[in-house]
Order: C-alpha cells, then structure tokens, then sequence
C-alpha cells in the first residue's frame, strides 16, 4: 500500500465525514469526554436511534463523572433497562469511581490512560482519545474493518489475532498523516454505517469505487472476513447409580479433562440395556459444548471393578461437579 494510496483514503473519508455527518448531541464544537465516553458505551450493541435517549436520559440523572460515580446502582440499572448488555453499565459505574479516586473525576486524556479505565478497551479509548483530545489513534470497530477490508483488499480473519493487529496497524497508519483525528475516526465509522453498509453498499454512489480493490474485483460481498467459530459439541454421558446401606458408589476421575480430581458415579460406556432412568438427563453447558448426562439405577454386577461408597456425610468432604452434587443432595441413600 503505498503512501499515496493511504492518504487518498483519509482524504476521502475525512470529506465524507464533513458532507455528510449525522448531527448528534454528544458531537460538539468542544466535545465533552464524559458524554463521548457515555456515547460510545451505550452504542457499542445498540443502534443510535435506540441509544440516544437513553443517553439523553442517563445523562440528565448524572450529569458529571462524579454523580455517575455515587450513582445508586439500582437507579443505574433501571434507567439502562430495556438496553440489555447490563454489565456495560456496571463497567460504565467501575470505571466512573476509577476516574473519581485516580484522576480526580477528570476524563483520563491519553490514549494510555484511557486503556487502564476499566471497561475502556481500545476501540472505546482510541475514540476518546481521538475525537476528544485529537490523539491519533485509529479507532477500529466493525464498521471500520468492514470499510478497510473491502476497500483494501484485504482478506485477514478480522475476529482472529492476527487480523485484529493487522487491521488496527493499517488504521494508524492512515490516521497518522491527519491534522483533523475526530474527524477521520468519526468519518470512517460514518461511511461505514451509512455508506459502505453490510448488505448493498452504495458502490454505484462511491467515490472510492475506481480505486476500491473489492469493487474493482468484485468481491464486495466476500469481504470482511470472519472465521466461523466451530460449532457447539456435545456429549453424552452414562452414570452407573449404584446405592447401598453403604452408600453411594462414586470414583475419582483421574487428571485429565475439566472434572479433573473431583468425584462422580462410575460412568458406563452407553446407556444400559433395559435400563431406568432415575430422573430427566440433565444437560450441563460448558463453553464449548453441552454434556447431557444420564443417571441409570443399576446393579453393581454391571461394573467389574471393585466399587467405593460414601455415606451423605462422607460426601460433604468430597469435590463434586455441581451437577453431582445437586444429584447426591438429594438422592436418598
Ligand atoms: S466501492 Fe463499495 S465496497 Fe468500495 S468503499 Fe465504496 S461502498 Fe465500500
């Protein structure tokens, strides 16, 4: 990409923006950080014609940093109902009492410092820091990397590692050359949502269309790309639940997999011939996949390895999935 290139770009984006940028309470001749800051946390999952009142409205009830910060959180929280996502504003709180006890309720003005303000990642910080204090720092969210993709060619997984990096690189290169960093920021995340749009993009309408590679190579709709996350998996597992006077027969699995080291009842490879259910199986999710376990009432016969009961008492001392020991809670041994 040569420099000439970039700076065409910018220049572009930066004209769009001036053209064509939507007028919005929080953008101001002298933008005010706390209402940026406030802006960009409620329009991170929520569209601005749905954010903006409830930016208005939260606004009005803390009006400065410090009010937001000796909020009562139940208060908070019913004036954030309806947007969802509700750890935004508990963040939102967090970082609010942060910036009253380590910058004396002052707005942190580098991009840095922005960063250590809990719930301030980078794209929040970059905005900030450009739109309020003219740092240049691109500020990369999905419309950007939808716009630079398509309009560079570029074909990196832009929810992998490498393609992040690769992307926020290439935005502070073309930011770099600016003298105007709000409005470049602003101006690419503006074409991107009103302009190079997910579905139909306005190419026939774009002046960037000569010079854009995805246009001139028709491969608007394939850009950006996203790796599919692999699809849930699931599996099953079997219990033996063997009772006694003795108790219930249970065995510690070894040191391997997440239940490592805690105890469970014996598993069977597949489910008993004949056999009955003690309850409804019980799905329980991980991250990356659900386990549906079974709980069959068998014999001990069915096991040809020596069995281990424990009385509820002896349980109570033993590490179990919670699912087990909801299971041994309530069973009647
Ligand atoms: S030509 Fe189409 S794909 Fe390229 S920047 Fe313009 S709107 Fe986006």
């Amino acid at each position: 990409m040569t420099t000439d290139l970039l700076n065409t770009f910018r220049i572009s984006i930066e004209d769009y923006y001036r053209a064509n940028k939507r007028s919005l309470p929080w953008r101001k001749e002298v933008p005010d950080p706390y209402e940026v800051w406030l802006s960009e946390i409620i329009l991170q999952q929520t569209r601005v014609a749905q954010g903006t009142p409830y930016w208005e409205k939260i606004l009005a009830a803390f009006p400065t940093i410090e009010a937001l910060a000796n909020a009562e959180e139940d208060k908070l929280m019913s004036l954030w109902t309806g947007l969802g996502y509700y750890n935004r504003a508990r963040n939102l709180q967090k970082g609010a009492k942060q910036i009253v006890s380590e910058f004396e309720g002052e707005m942190p003005t580098t991009y840095d410092e922005l960063l250590t303000i809990t719930g301030i990642g980078p794209y929040t910080a970059a905005a900030i820091a450009s739109i309020c204090y003219d740092e240049k720092i691109g500020a990369v969210d999905g419309n950007v990397y939808r716009v630079l993709s398509r309009f560079f060619g570029i074909s990196t997984s832009i929810n992998q590692t490498d393609g992040i990096k690769e992307f926020q690189s290439l935005a502070n290169s073309i930011i770099s050359s600016t003298s105007d960093a709000a409005s470049y920021n602003q101006g690419i995340m503006e074409f991107g949502a009103l302009h190079c749009t997910p579905k139909k993009p306005f190419c026939m309408l774009c002046d960037l269309a000569d010079i854009c590679t995805a246009f001139k190579q028709g491969k608007v709709d394939e850009l950006p790309v996203k790796v599919k996350k692999g699809k849930r998996g699931s599996e099953e597992i079997h219990y033996a639940i063997i009772c006694s006077e003795k108790g219930i027969a249970l065995r510690k699995r070894g040191t391997d997999g997440i239940w490592a080291g805690l105890y469970e009842p014996p598993r069977l490879q597949v489910a008993p011939k004949n056999g009955e259910e003690l309850a409804p199986a019980i799905v329980h999710k991980l991250s990356h996949k659900d386990l549906k376990c079974h709980f069959w009432l068998v014999n001990k016969e069915i096991l040809d390895e020596p069995i281990t009961y424990y009385t509820k008492n002896e349980t109570g001392d033993l590490g179990m999935p919670i699912i087990i020991a909801n299971l041994v809670e309530n069973i009647k041994i």
